[in-house]
Parts: C-alpha cells; sequence; structure tokens
C-alpha cells in the first residue's frame, strides 16, 4: 500500500477520534443507564468504551478503534479493525462482524466484545487466530444501536424490553425504528415488518431513516474498492434461539431468483459447519419467520456478503437476557464457529468444492456491481443497445429467441438491448460499436488459468461479416482474441455457449477483458448476452 493512504488513514482516524471524544448523549435521564446486580457483568456504552480502550492500547499493532457514524442520539456507533498491520488496507478479504441492532438484545455485544478479546488477546498464541489476523481483515461494530440499549435500561424494575432505536416518528408519539426491518433489500416487501410506527418491528418511512443504518449501509459501500466489495462473509449477531441464519428472510424460496445456485449450496454448507461447532440450529432467516428490510439480506442482495445471523442463547423465561454468568460459556460456544466463518472468507465456495472455479484471480456472476466500464475510450459508436448489466428479457423475432430470457446464474447478465420488449428490433444494438471493459485483474503466477465465460450471439438474416461479439484479453506484453463470433446472412437464435480460454502467456501480468459487440455495417438485428466471467485459479 502507498503511503498516500496510510496518510489518508491516519487522518481518518484522527477525525474519528475527535467523533469519540465530543460523544455528546442526549439521554436525558437523570439517572445513569446501568444494569441491574444479576446483569452487572454486561456492559453499558460507557463501560464498552472503557474495554475497548484498554484492549486497542493492549494491542496497537493490530487494533484500531474508530466510529462509522454516530446513533440519533449521538453515541458513536463504536467499531474496531482487527488485522495485521492495522492501519493499511492490504488487499485480504473482509469479514464483518456487528451486535446490537435490537436494543433488548445486549448479549449480542457481549459476543462482539468476546470475539475482539480472543481476536487480539489470542493473536500470536493461538495458531488459527493468529493466521486468521494476519490474512484477512476483520471489523467489528460493537453496538448497531447504543441508544436503545441505553433505554433498555431505564425501566422501574430493570429491562424496559425496549428493541428499536429511539428516533421519533413524525405525527405520532410512538419512538423508534426497528433496525433490522430498516435495510434496503426488498424493504417492506412481503409482510416481514410493520408500516406501524406504534409496531415493535416498525420498518421507519423508507429505507435507511435510521442514521444507524445509515451509517452501516455507507460503512459497507466504502469497501467497495475498485469496483469490487471487499467484505466477502459477515455475522449479525441477536439473541434469542440458538440458531445459524442465513438469507434470504423475505421469502421461503431457498433459491429465488436473486440468489445464485453456487451461493445457496455455499450459504448451507458454511451454515451447517457453523452450526456444528456451536450446536446451534441452521436454517434459512424465512424458516424462522418472514422478515423484510433486514440487514442480511442487503447484504447478501445487495452486496452478495456471505451473510449469518447468529441467534444467541435460549430464552429466557422473563424474556430478559440471561443473567451474566452466562455470558462466559455462551460466547465461548460461538468462538470456532466464528472462525470458521472468518477462515471461509477467504474461499466461501471452497465449502462447496468449488474453489477453482470461482476463487481464482476473478469471478463475476454479474449479480452485483463490480466495476466494469462502459465505453472507456469514449470511442464506442453504438448508437442504441450498449452494454448494460441487468435481467434478459427475453425476445423474440422470426420465430426464435433473440435473447435468452434466462440467465445460466442468478438473473442478471451483462447485455446489449437491455431494455427489451415485445418488439425485439426496437431494442436492439444499432450503430455500431459498444464495448465494456473489466476491472483490471492481478493474475497469479502459475499455468493452467483459464478465463472461462458463457456467452450468445444472436442475429438476424440481415446480418452481415461486419457484425460481431468479440472477447480481447489484454496484458501488459500484449494482447490476444479469446472469442469472435461474427454475423452472416442468416437467422440465428439465442443459445448459451461456454467459452474457455487459456491464459499461460498472461500469468503473472495484471490484464483487463475487453468485451465488444457490433451492428457495424448495414444495420441488422444483432444481440449479445454474457455472464459468469471468471479466471479460475492456477493448476500449477
Ligand atoms: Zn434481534
Amino acid at each position: 500500500m502507498s503511503e498516500d493512504s496510510g496518510v489518508m488513514q491516519r487522518v481518518l482516524l484522527a477525525s474519528v477520534l475527535a467523533v469519540l471524544v465530543a460523544a455528546p448523549f442526549g439521554v436525558g435521564s437523570a439517572r445513569a443507564a446501568d444494569f441491574p446486580a444479576s446483569h452487572a457483568g454486561y456492559h453499558t456504552d460507557a463501560e464498552l468504551a472503557v474495554e475497548l480502550d484498554a484492549i486497542a492500547a493492549a494491542h496497537p499493532d493490530i487494533v484500531q478503534l474508530f466510529a462509522i457514524g454516530k446513533s440519533y442520539q449521538g453515541r458513536p456507533l463504536r467499531a474496531a479493525k482487527v488485522s495485521d498491520n492495522v492501519a493499511e488496507d492490504e488487499p485480504e478479504p473482509e469479514v464483518l462482524i456487528d451486535g446490537l441492532h435490537h436494543g433488548n438484545e445486549h448479549l449480542s455485544l457481549e459476543m462482539t466484545l468476546a470475539a475482539l478479546r480472543f481476536l487480539a488477546g489470542d493473536y500470536g498464541s493461538d495458531a488459527t487466530v493468529t493466521r486468521l489476523v494476519d490474512t484477512r481483515e476483520i471489523w467489528i461494530v460493537f453496538a448497531v444501536n447504543p441508544d436503545g440499549a441505553a433505554y433498555d435500561l431505564l425501566g422501574q424494575k430493570g429491562f424496559r424490553d425496549w428493541r428499536k432505536n429511539r428516533q421519533p416518528n413524525s405525527g405520532t408519539t410512538a419512538v423508534g425504528t426497528d433496525l433490522n426491518r430498516n435495510y434496503g433489500y426488498r424493504w417492506g416487501c412481503c409482510g416481514g415488518s410493520s408500516g406501524s410506527p406504534s409496531a415493535r418491528t416498525y420498518r421507519g418511512r423508507r429505507p435507511f431513516s435510521a442514521p444507524e443504518t445509515a451509517a452501516l449501509r455507507d460503512f459497507v459501500d466504502s469497501r467497495v474498492i475498485g469496483g469490487r466489495q471487499q467484505i466477502r462473509a459477515a455475522i449479525s449477531y441477536h439473541t434469542f434461539g440458538r440458531q445459524v441464519l442465513w438469507p434470504y428472510g423475505y421469502t421461503r424460496t431457498d433459491r429465488p431468483a436473486d440468489m445464485t445456485a453456487d451461493d445457496q449450496r455455499a450459504f448451507v454448507a458454511i451454515g451447517r459447519a457453523m452450526a456444528s461447532r456451536n450446536g446451534y440450529r441452521p436454517m434459512q432467516s424465512s424458516d424462522l419467520y418472514i422478515t423484510d428490510g433486514d440487514e442480511g439480506d442487503w447484504l447478501y442482495g445487495t452486496h452478495r456478503i456471505f451473510a449469518f445471523t447468529i441467534e444467541l442463547a435460549a430464552r429466557t423465561a422473563s424474556g430478559d437476557d440471561p443473567p451474566d454468568e452466562a455470558i462466559g460459556p455462551e460466547t465461548k460456544r460461538n468462538r470456532t464457529a466464528l472462525l470458521h466463518l472468518i477462515d471461509r472468507a477467504g474461499c466461501p465456495w471452497a465449502a462447496i468444492g468449488r474453489e477453482i472455479a470461482n476463487c481464482g484471480a476473478f469471478y463475476d456472476d454479474l449479480e452485483a456491481r463490480t466495476g466494469w466500464t462502459v465505453d472507456p475510450d469514449g470511442s464506442d459508436t453504438a448508437t442504441a443497445g450498449r452494454w448494460a448489466r441487468g435481467d434478459a428479457a427475453q425476445t423474440r423475432y422470426g420465430g426464435v429467441g433473440i435473447q435468452p430470457g434466462t440467465a445460466p446464474s442468478g438473473r442478471r447478465v451483462l447485455a446489449t438491448g437491455l431494455a427489451a420488449g415485445a418488439t425485439a428490433r426496437s431494442y436492439d444494438l444499432d450503430g455500431g460499436v459498444t464495448t465494456v471493459l473489466s476491472p483490471p485483474i492481478d493474475l497469479p503466477a502459475g499455468t493452467g488459468q483459464l478465463l472461462t465465460l458463457r456467452w450468445s450471439f444472436a442475429h438476424g438474416a440481415d446480418a452481415t461479416a461486419d457484425d460481431y461479439l468479440r472477447v480481447t484479453v489484454e496484458g501488459e506484453t500484449g494482447s490476444a482474441v479469446a472469442l469472435e463470433a461474427v454475423g452472416a446472412a442468416s437467422l440465428r437464435g439465442a443459445a448459451w455457449h461456454t467459452l474457455g480460454f487459456a491464459l499461460d502467456e498472461f500469468a503473472g501480468q495484471r490484464i483487463r477483458i475487453r468485451i465488444q459487440a457490433a451492428d457495424a455495417g448495414r444495420r441488422s438485428l444483432v444481440e449479445a448476452q454474457l455472464d459468469d466471467i471468471r479466471v479460475t485459479r492456477p493448476t500449477s
């Protein structure tokens, strides 16, 4: 990493420290919020701050504290980064751990704190912890809802059972939004949240209307670097039920169109592997009950992060968190499950034996935005139907499909003439060449790496040899055409084909993949699609 980014990081941390020092609380209560004696081992926000400072001071090389933003009442949303060379942004797989979305789930904060304690405390003595801290960047957001947690402690006889944040809702005296229904993926879609401000599962007036979820969104968005999300896996801790949950919450369908088959199988495999370690029950989130607008659906649906929710501990008779003697055993039994997920962040699909295909230098199922650039040189001549990523609606012409209508994986593809409709000819590629360029891809040394992709090229009988689909690999020492499909004066329907192109001549280089389609010469009906663009791992 460059010195510049190190300086930037220090400036960022300095401003973050200023936030932490200022910490203007608007609690508005004469009585300090604290736990009853039976729960004295739990941490208030003030006690958490003291503990975090002590851990960071003892482990300055691998722990840095910051805040992702502020709560509605102005509390810092305390966070830590754990990694070797912690001040640098290294190209390592990243993991997000968070807790306490719900104010009355204090044990979930104890779990995030326990995670920091064992990652920092066992670094250098525990081989697994040391390896993972050295090879990952781990982000911990200790409490997403510190206002709700503080308010929960202000009951006359112990807890208030307060779940939401403390944001007023206009037009009503009802306070608070359920932060885990306020995320912006299929928000409010499916009966898994409430539109009533007085309800415990009130979803808020719009996605990310709560400052706490907006801060988490902004942090996760900030980890998109070079077009690619760096966070590969996530755990959000809640209580109760001793379950390991994976997306989606919004639907009971195991694999809806917005989840690929590989991802669904990997979720199940990783979830079961974690459950075998903490003794919890693994299941899809919606098997418990339907939720919409929750964090896990957003992390996966928008960012393709392998996001799990863990419901800690058995439900107590009172519905409150268990007495503090439960903190040690319950967090301890989650240690190896968490370490397993941090390990899997290196290649989540290794859980289903797909590491060679999916964990090479590049893998894009085109479901999430990953840094492709349309018309990168400003020289494209196409006047309509330029490359775009999205659902490829089926179009038919002359009795054949001109766009395939279904994607080889998930629902999205790279396509020309994406805005298809009943009239294929109105929406196809026209006027010349359209280009889309991949982000830079650093190929490791080693032979056997393949560029693989799925492609379709279709045209009407009015096409000519001037029309084409072309895929070019551009390296440091030259370029090579990996695929060229050329038009002809006959009707050619859409069909998915597979390309495999050896990259040995580019091993060790930084490459880009340039994809071009053309309706050149005489105007004709031309459409192209691509999906599942990969560089496989070296085999030797
Ligand atoms: Zn919860």
